[in-house]
């Protein structure tokens, strides 16, 4: 990977990982989609698999359309390189698999992603590995929890849905005393507004689907090991696994991604002046944002984020019921599960984001009834303002 860490965000974007193609000279990366590459000898292909040759063999284990997007996120998140998977989902699954194996434990936020809290809680006990899940925006939680057999922390921050945020910081400290790997998933943030790697976190893992690509057109994932020993274990074990990503979908994220900057900033403008206006609405009960100071979090927000990103959940006075209605009756947003992308998509996690998730478990992890997550977009301000505007009125 090409050091390119004097530069700014909104240039790595755009450049990282690209040099225009060294045949034609395209300035787009090309899309090489081909599953093979021809060897021009026996002793070529020989040394290729010895690794004694750089070049390519097979589209699983390397592509160049792949690995110039595993070097654009790298240089984002300043890691030691990109794994790039066909979903967020495979890259969480090839982490676990990768660095877990029987007898095994894990602790993880309580309030993750609602697949990878199933994946852990359903899957892996059949592996013989177990995990607990906690708050873990209080360490003491976390420190309970630790026997001689965890090995993973996992957290997720800002969390799905509930905006909760951990000190990653100080989570790599305790994990480097207990010897355990910190797994941070930054889809929310996008390593525009946090970059775990430089707080002390091991690897980092991304949605691409989200924010990354941000066009609501592809699933992709992303692992970002630290130290190139971590890289070479989890590149392994993606290959076993299979979980690759497609040159095509790499191409699609590629060029998603350079607009990543100006889109997280847009909507997260437009997502502050949203949690301002809802938290000041008469029919609003009560508002998350990272940005409000009413957030529990709002101090470590400023200290460990750049920004405070685009996503809001909020609760109706009325309930459930109000909240449905309102979500019936949006028009500029979608009722859509997702987030990170250019369009505003509203939804109700407990019925569906989360509806895995069983009603104790939700209650633990501040999953309520009356919980609305709003992705905010990159649309004008007035017209999402209004829109909400119209349908809360509905109620
Ligand atoms: C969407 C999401 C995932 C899973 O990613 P897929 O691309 O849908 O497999 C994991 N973590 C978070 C925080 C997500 O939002």
């Amino acid at each position: 990977m090409k050091e390119k860490k004097d530069k700014s965000m909104e240039t790595k974007v755009i450049h990282s990982g690209q040099e225009p193609d060294p045949v034609y000279g395209g300035v787009s990366v090309p899309i090489y989609q081909s599953s093979t590459f021809a060897f021009q000898s026996v002793e070529q292909g020989a040394a290729r698999f010895a690794g004694l040759e750089k070049g390519y063999i097979y589209t699983r284990i390397a592509n160049p359309t792949i690995k110039a997007l595993e070097d654009r996120v790298a240089s984002l998140e300043n890691g030691y390189g990109g794994i790039a998977t066909s979903s967020g989902m495979a890259a969480i699954s090839t982490i676990i698999f990768g660095l877990l194996e029987k007898g095994s434990h894990l602790i993880s936020t309580a309030s993750v992603y609602g697949s990878t809290r199933v994946m852990i809680e359903n899957l892996l006990p059949r592996f013989g590995i177990s995990a607990d899940f906690t708050d873990t925006s209080n360490l003491d939680n976390i420190r309970k929890l630790i026997r001689p057999t965890t090995k993973i922390l996992f957290i997720e921050t800002p969390a799905n849905p509930t905006l909760v945020l951990t000190d990653i910081a100080a989570c790599a400290t305790l994990a480097q005393e207990e010897n355990l790997t910190l797994v941070v998933d930054n889809t929310f943030a996008s390593p525009i507004l946090q970059n775990p790697l430089d707080l002390g976190a091991d690897i980092v893992v991304h949605s691409v689907t989200k924010f990354l690509n941000g066009h609501s057109d592809v699933v992709g994932g992303i692992i970002i090991p630290r130290d190139e020993e971590t890289y070479q274990k989890m590149h392994k074990t993606m290959t076993l696994l299979g979980g690759n990503m497609d040159p095509h979908q790499a191409w699609l994220v590629l060029r998603g991604i350079q607009t990543l900057a100006i889109r997280v900033q847009k909507s997260q403008e437009n997502a502050l002046k949203l949690a301002q206006f809802l938290s000041s609405h008469p029919k609003v009960a009560w508002v998350n944002y990272p940005g409000l100071p009413s957030h529990p979090q709002h101090e470590l927000a400023q200290r460990q984020m750049r920004g405070f990103g685009a996503m809001i959940c909020f609760g109706l006075k009325g309930g459930y019921e109000a909240g449905k209605k309102m979500i019936n009756s949006v028009r500029v947003a979608t009722l859509a599960v997702s987030l990170g992308g250019v369009e505003s998509l509203i939804q109700h996690p407990a019925s569906m984001t989360h509806a895995g998730v069983s009603q104790e478990e939700k209650e633990q992890a501040g999953i309520t009834e009356d919980l609305i997550r709003l992705s905010v977009g990159c649309e004008g301000y007035e017209d999402l303002r209004s829109d909400l505007e119209q349908a809360l009125e509905k109620d």
